[in-house]
């Protein structure tokens, strides 16, 4: 683009790898359906050979995404879990990750259960205090893995702090940017060397399509990651790329609506007498209040809050009519779930207790409607208990 400032934000989501196709015009990005592409001669082509490698469409929005995050490249995946898989395919038997212990559920299935059989090594550790991580960095240690908020109790990690810590010792620190979009956190910016993203939720944001991606800051991790789409094959399909593309131009002004809507939720469940706690960054009594303030641009729309019971939660979710009951989040529809028996059942009861996921603890992803009917649709729900 011709500016001679970097355009803002929300300019950049428009335009960067969006801008009109040179053949035709069209203002929005061809999805390119086409797994093969024409050479002129041997070893002659037009920069495409065969669509796993890469495909103009997917091209587009890695640019665009490597620009929202700060980043160099941001090779996307078939998934959010594929995105991840992808990291640990740079690492190898016997070296040693890093990872914060309140995860997406996935994330630890994924370690514990697929690549510890592959000899690589694990510690989970409360990384909402920096000291934890440093006493859990060995000399086999390639990876710090954070997610910050977490995932379902709001929980913060520093992540400049934490950057610093691995970079002493020579390691490498990812950030999961989920919950809180580019729009409200530049991890890279604070430090980290890789930032991964389910552009399942907020960057896609219509709840229409699984993707993934890592936004590399080196290029040796630019280069590893091509390599691994390429020999791995967990690429993102050129619809998808397109859903992205499509959803990422309006991030700026979704994640604003939000970030409205999710701080009154907020209020509206800490000051409602059947809600006994509410996890939610922006509330001045959550104990990082401070952190967030400094590290994130807004709080986001993720809150998890404590009804007391298995019963209470599931008589409350058996009423809600605007929110819908189902995983995920980030999408313009309310969605609420229960992480116990939903999207984190397979901890088991033992690892919920360990990290304080309570059977009571409902998690809530405000979408974009109404705020009031969001409100009111609450109100009656929990009038069921
Ligand atoms: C959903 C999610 C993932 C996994 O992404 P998929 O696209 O479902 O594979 C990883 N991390 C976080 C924080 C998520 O919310």
């Amino acid at each position: 683009m011709k500016y001679k400032n970097r355009p803002s934000f929300a300019t950049r989501a428009i335009h960067t790898g969006q801008q009109p196709d040179p053949e035709t015009g069209a203002v929005n990005v061809p999805i390119h359906a086409s797994s093969t592409f024409v050479q002129q001669e041997l070893g002659r082509n037009k920069g495409y050979e065969y669509a796993r490698v890469s495909n103009p469409t997917r091209s587009r929005l890695e640019q665009n995404l490597a620009s929202l995050e700060g980043g160099i490249a941001a090779p996307v995946f078939a998934s959010g879990m594929a995105a991840i898989n992808a990291i640990c395919s740079m690492y190898r038997s016997g070296d040693h990750i890093v990872s914060g212990h309140d995860l997406y559920g996935g994330v630890p299935r994924l370690f514990n259960q697929v690549l510890a059989d592959f000899g690589m090594e694990f510690t989970y550790v409360d990384t909402s205090d920096v000291r934890n991580v440093e006493k859990a960095i060995r000399r086999n240690t390639r990876l710090v893995y954070v997610e910050t908020p977490t995932n379902p109790l709001m929980a913060l990690s520093d992540i400049a702090a934490i950057a610093n810590a691995c970079h002493r010792r020579k390691v490498e620190l990812a950030v999961d940017n989920t919950f809180m979009s580019p729009y409200f956190q530049q991890p890279i910016e604070l430090g980290a060397d890789m930032v991964v993203h389910s552009t399942t939720k907020f960057l896609n944001g219509h709840s229409d399509g699984l993707g993934g991606v890592v936004v590399c800051t080196k290029k040796e991790q630019a280069e590893k990651l091509a390599f691994i789409q390429k020999a791995a094959g967990a690429i993102l399909s050129p619809f998808e790329c397109w859903l992205i593309l499509r959803g990422v131009k309006t991030l700026a002004v979704r994640m604003e609506q939000h970030d409205r809507n999710g701080r009154f939720v907020a209020e509206f469940l800490a000051r409602h007498r059947k809600v006994k706690k509410v996890f939610y960054p922006g509330l001045p009594e959550h104990p990082q209040y401070e952190l967030a303030q400094r590290q994130m641009s807004g709080f986001g729309s993720m809150i998890t809050f404590e009804t007391g019971s298995l019963s209470n939660a599931k008589k409350m979710l058996k009423r809600v009519q605007v929110c819908s009951l189902a995983e995920s989040l980030g999408g313009v529809e309310t969605l609420i779930s229960h992480p116990a028996t939903m999207t984190h059942a397979a901890l088991g009861e033992k690892g919920r207790r360990e990290i304080g996921i309570t059977d009571g603890m409902v998690r809530i992803s405000v979408g974009i409607e109404n705020v009031q009917d969001i409100m009111d649709d609450l109100d009656q729900a929990l009038a069921a208990i």
